[in-house]
């Protein structure tokens, strides 16, 4: 998925991290001759590329970023009960990532990536929201599970 560079900062070992609107980080070095972005060494380089757009591949795959806090939870759902909006296609906010957990039953969790992809997941597991992915769920049968928001603390409500 692609994502808009809103920051940078550099790693421990001085590489240049561009900071992205998901809130992963993502290195963007300059080794030339292997990689060449001198424009990443100064702060008008920098300041050129905010907002342009970088392809994430850990929101790809699903991973919350480890840095976020969880801010909101929704009651437990069950198949009866689902709200009729996470049943059809619907995505978060910017910034705004989820986790699903299921505590009984089994619940299919149906995400664009931009193909779509089903994602079972089980009692007892979990699987992450990702902000602006469009998805909805199935339950499978009887299924008991709940949904818990994540941001970092500057955008949570
Ligand atoms: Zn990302």
């Amino acid at each position: 998925m692609e994502r808009a560079i809103v920051g940078f900062h550099r790693d421990e070992m001085g590489d240049w991290v561009a900071e992205l609107d998901c809130h992963h980080d993502q290195h963007v070095r300059n080794k030339p001759p292997f990689i060449v972005r001198p424009w990443v060494e100064s702060a008008a380089g920098r300041n050129e590329h905010l907002a342009s757009k970088l392809q994430c591949v850990r929101c790809d795959r699903l991973e919350l970023p480890e840095h976020l806090a969880p801010y909101k939870k929704t009651p437990e759902f069950t198949e009866e009960t689902i709200p009729k909006g996470l049943l059809s296609q619907h995505a978060t906010k910017k910034g705004v990532w989820g986790r699903i957990s299921v505590t009984a039953g089994k619940l299919n969790y149906c995400v664009e990536i931009p193909e779509r992809r089903t994602i079972e997941i089980d009692k007892g597991q979990h699987s992450n929201i990702v902000p602006e992915m469009i998805h909805f769920v199935e339950p499978v049968g009887k299924v008991r599970f709940s949904i818990e928001f994540y941001s970092n603390q500057d955008s949570a409500e």
